[in-house]
């Protein structure tokens, strides 16, 4: 997997929003996990081709997260693009990505694709089969304008759980159960800040996270600053490992 884009909503650091590019052999295509409005940008620096991706799993509707989508579906459509692709994200995705096409490229979303792009809702408590992965959720505590995801995917027999954008849950620790890698929000080193996880929770509940390898992720300047102090490993854009 690579971490195209790793960093928070405002280029803290001068990093990427979030755009998380995973690619296994038992996958027909490549998997994107979020989508932030940066990430065609992000790909195309790392290499990767936006036309391949086959599927886009969102955790939360906040732009730093699927603000990118208008952009890969219009790239699609520029470059013939004749793959499907599949958007899963939580309830609303499918109204909320219309109105965001047609905010940026007004009478886009109307226009006849040669592509077809389907939307996959997944609710807190649901489970959903996205482009040959499993994508299971949970309620984060994270408002956007609906129900914020914590993921765990089940992609060829390796388990990734991701926070997205959340205060701490117990979400976190049930998405994360024995995973092989927890990709986790660390928003601020210690600050108290509504709605986003600090690297203090993870501290905190590290007995209820069980995942065998965490990844920081979604880093303001504040925990850039301290990233040498954490214990686990921290992400950066560009990096890519195997899990
Ligand atoms: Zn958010
Ligand atoms: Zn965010």
């Amino acid at each position: 997997m690579t971490f195209a884009g790793c960093g928070d909503a405002f280029g803290s650091g001068g990093r990427f929003q979030a755009c998380i590019h995973l690619r296994h052999a038992g996958l027909e295509a490549p998997v994107l996990l979020d989508c932030g409005a940066t990430s065609l940008t992000a790909l195309r620096r790392c290499g990767l081709d936006p036309a391949e991706i086959g599927a886009v799993v969102v955790s939360h509707l906040h732009g730093d997260h699927f603000g990118g989508l208008p952009f890969l579906i219009l790239d699609g459509q520029f470059t013939r693009r004749a793959a499907p692709l599949v958007v899963a994200g939580p309830p609303g995705t499918g109204r909320r990505l219309t109105e965001a096409i047609e905010c940026m490229f007004p009478g886009s979303s109307r226009v006849r694709r040669r592509f077809e792009v389907s939307v996959v809702e997944l609710s807190p408590g649901g489970t959903a089969a996205v482009a040959g992965i499993t994508a299971e959720a949970w309620q984060a505590s994270h408002p956007s304008g609906g129900p914020a995801l914590v993921l765990r995917l089940a992609v060829g027999g390796k388990v990734i759980a991701y926070t997205g954008d959340t205060a701490w849950s117990p979400a976190v620790g049930h998405a994360a159960a024995g995973a092989d890698l927890l990709i986790a929000e660390a928003y601020y080193w210690d600050k108290a800040v509504p709605h986003h996880l600090r690297y203090a929770d993870l501290v905190e509940h590290e007995r209820e996270i069980t995942a065998r390898r965490v990844v920081l992720t979604h880093m303001s300047a504040d925990m850039l600053a301290r990233q040498q102090e954490a214990i686990h490993e921290t992400a950066r854009d560009g990096l890519v490992i195997t899990v």
